[in-house]
Parts: structure tokens; sequence; C-alpha cells
């Protein structure tokens, strides 16, 4: 049927392809792909031909009204090079923009790195904060972390090898030093989980930055010290006898 797809694809291992996003991409009459040579290699292991258009940062804008014009009549997919469109990555205005108009919008839910790692680090996953990628830059990063160091949730956030090592250490100064978990290459052959204090961490990736695609998570804050039920008695009791007193 003629409308949006938006299709996960792997992030690593090609079996996490779904049998449905096979189905999608082999029926869709165009896809739309951040990298045609990284989506070839995904068609080509499921045997799809298929004519691909470049949708990514740089051209999103200028070729956007003409997926949108074609998804009137036509299937067209939008995938991105690993995991599910839309998260850090393009595809949020072209759904906008497919709604505005009144196309269909399905999605072929499947891999995305932060739900992954969230379910390797063995931390609290009731109440989550996806944060991307920090700012590179020292001064920008700062603040960022300085805006959400009281929200009580797990944060999760991508980063690169070259830069956890200085992520890390910015994360133990403007968060705590609170427990959280590096993930790398999940799904892959070197994929790695290693779990530890933020400091911990930092001082693990100071010498060598790790090769690989990589997710940090990090845990809630520390509970504020929490009044214990004997606390709660003495308080009670005090008001009662100031009650009694009040009243004789
Ligand atoms: N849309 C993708 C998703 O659903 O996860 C994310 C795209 S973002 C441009 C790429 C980042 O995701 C990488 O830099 C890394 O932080 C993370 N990532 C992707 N694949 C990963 C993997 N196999 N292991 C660890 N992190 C991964």
């Amino acid at each position: 049927a003629p409308g949006l797809y938006i299709v996960a694809t792997p992030i690593g291992n090609l079996s996490d392809l779904s049998p449905h996003a096979a189905d999608v991409l082999s029926k869709a009459d165009m896809i739309a792909v951040e990298d045609s040579r990284v989506t070839a290699k995904l068609l080509a292991h499921i045997g799809v031909r298929k004519s691909m258009t470049p949708y990514h940062d740089h051209n999103a804008d200028k070729v956007r009204p003409d997926l949108i014009a074609r998804m009137a009549g036509e299937a067209v997919a939008l995938v991105s090079d690993a995991g599910t469109p839309l998260i850090s990555d393009p595809g949020f205005k072209l759904v906008r923009d497919a709604r505005a108009a009144g196309r269909a919008v399905h999605t072929v839910a499947g891999p995305c790195a932060a739900i992954a790692a969230l379910t390797l680090a063995g931390l609290p996953t009731d109440r989550f904060l996806f944060m991307g990628f920090l700012p590179a830059k020292a001064g920008a990063r700062a603040s960022a972390l300085a805006e959400i160091a009281a929200v009580r949730a797990t944060l999760v956030f991508y980063e690169s090898g070259p830069r956890l090592h200085a992520a890390l250490a910015a994360m133990a100064e403007g968060l705590g030093d609170r427990e959280a978990a590096v993930s790398r290459e999940i799904s892959k052959k070197f994929e790695e989980t290693v779990t530890g204090t933020l400091s911990e961490l930092a001082a693990r990736y100071a010498d060598a930055p790790p090769k690989g695609e990589i997710v940090v998570v990090v845990g809630p804050p520390g509970e504020p010290e929490a009044a214990s039920e004997a606390d709660l008695d003495a308080a009670l009791k005090g008001a009662l006898e100031r009650l009694s007193v009040s009243r004789a």
C-alpha cells in the first residue's frame, strides 16, 4: 500500500533483520537511504535489488517534498545505515511532513542500539532519558550534563571511541560518580560490556581509545537519605504529643 514505511535494520548482526522488514523492503517502490553502499549490502543479503534514493542531513530539505509527493501513490521505505531511523538519524521531518500531507505512516520496529544497551547494562530501566551524542566541545558538553544532573532516570548516550575517555570523565564530574556501563560493538564479533562507576570506567579507557561503536548507560542519581521508620515514628509521636497538649 502507498505511504511511508520506517524500517529498522540490524546494528551489527544481519540476522537481526526481521522477516517483516525484508518483506517491506522487497515490496517498496523506493527506498530512501543514508548511504546507498551500506544499504546495498543489506539488500544483497536478502536478495533484493531496488532503486535507492539518498536521504541524509545534507540533501533532506531538498528531496523531502518529492518523497512526500511520491508517497501518494507509492510505498516509500526509509532506512538508516544501522538501527532505527529517526533515533540520532534522519527522518523526523519526513514523518512530520508525511503526516501533514495525510500520507499513511507505518513503522517496522526493530534493532536500536540505545534499547539494546539498556538491556545489557543491569541498570534501572523503568525511566530513562536518551541523550544521543553529547556535544564534542568540553564547555558545551559540561552544560549539557549540568542540565540533566538532577533528572531521576537512567541516562543513555551514544559515543565514539576517541571521545569515550573525555566523555566519561566529564560525566563523573558533572553527574557524580554513578554506576554505569559501556557497551561496544553490540551484536558484532567483538561485543563487550564493561560496568563500573564512571570514574572507574574513565580510568579504564584513559590510555587507548576503544575501537567500534559505543553506547554509555549511566544509572540514576543516588536516593537522598531516606527517612528511617524509627525517624517517622518519633516524628509522629512528637506531633501527637503536641496535639494532645494543645487540646488540654
Ligand atoms: N539509529 C541508530 C539506532 O537505532 O541505534 C543509531 C544511529 S547513530 C548515527 C550511531 C551510533 O549508535 C553509534 O555511534 C553508536 O553510538 C551507536 N551504535 C550503533 N550501533 C551500535 C552497536 N552495534 N554497538 C554499540 N553502539 C552502537
